[in-house]
């Protein structure tokens, strides 16, 4: 099950539920409890008392702070995830405090892994998929053939803040080779193979330094928030 929230203006989000043999999955859990009251209410009505296990795809604020609505679910996660959140807890709370909804406690992953993670009864599967961030991870759901990318694909361009791009270029490979499955990616409406290309064919374009031009302004901004990020990153190292 998909849920789409919409009430930032600027961007949607999803939140994928997996409804598996022994536990029911919530995948991201947007900005805040009282956005993830539907869910726990939808949850309730669908799988009854099955317990709930919280994935987070990566440390963004987007992503973690309705954690806290599921106080007795596992919350599992990659282990640098769980140091980020910690890391970045204040300032990230501080900097987009407008899109809190509800009140937000931190609320840290309580079961980490570096490689992957599954749960053979349940046919799910988590793995690291470092890219758009370096603790990125992507959610398989085996049964249903769906893979949650998190935000490691994006329309029109991905965010960069993680400065290995050879490892964003290798999971989105990865990807690539993926048969028979449905995408689904934190704010993009439709993740399809074209997509995929796109994305994978800038930040190979970006890695050979070649010079890039959008005339879509918002993808050109984007593009200039990923430069300038990339050329921090590498200034840092001298
Ligand atoms: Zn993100």
């Amino acid at each position: 099950m998909l849920i789409l929230f919409d009430e930032v203006q600027e961007w949607i989000a999803h939140t994928y539920v997996c409804f598996a043999a022994k536990h029911t999955y919530v995948i991201d859990t947007y900005c805040g409890p009282d956005s993830m009251q539907e869910v726990t209410e939808l949850i309730r009505e669908l799988a009854s008392q099955q317990p709930v296990v919280v994935v987070n795809t990566h440390f963004h604020w987007d992503h973690i702070w309705g954690n806290c609505a599921f106080p007795e679910s596992r919350i599992i996660a990659h282990g640098r995830c769980r140091e980020l959140m910690e890391m970045h807890w204040d300032k990230q709370l501080k900097e987009n405090e407008t899109f809190q909804f509800g009140q937000v406690i931190k609320h840290l992953p309580t079961e980490v892994f570096q490689n992957r993670w599954e749960d053979p009864d349940d046919h799910v599967s988590l793995v690291h998929t470092p890219g758009h961030t370096e603790d990125s991870i992507t959610f398989f759901d085996h049964e249903d053939g769906i893979v949650f990318v998190g935000d490691n694909l994006e329309a029109p361009l991905p965010y960069i803040e993680s400065p290995d791009l050879d490892a964003y270029i290798a999971t989105l490979e990865s990807y690539r080779s993926l048969k028979d499955v449905y995408m689904i990616s934190s704010h993009a409406q439709n993740t399809d193979r074209d997509l995929l290309l796109d994305n994978l064919n800038y930040l190979k374009k970006l890695r050979a330094g070649e010079a890039l031009y959008f005339i879509d302004p918002y993808a050109q901004q984007i593009h200039h928030t990923n430069l300038a990020y990339l050329k921090a990153q590498a200034c840092s190292f001298h």
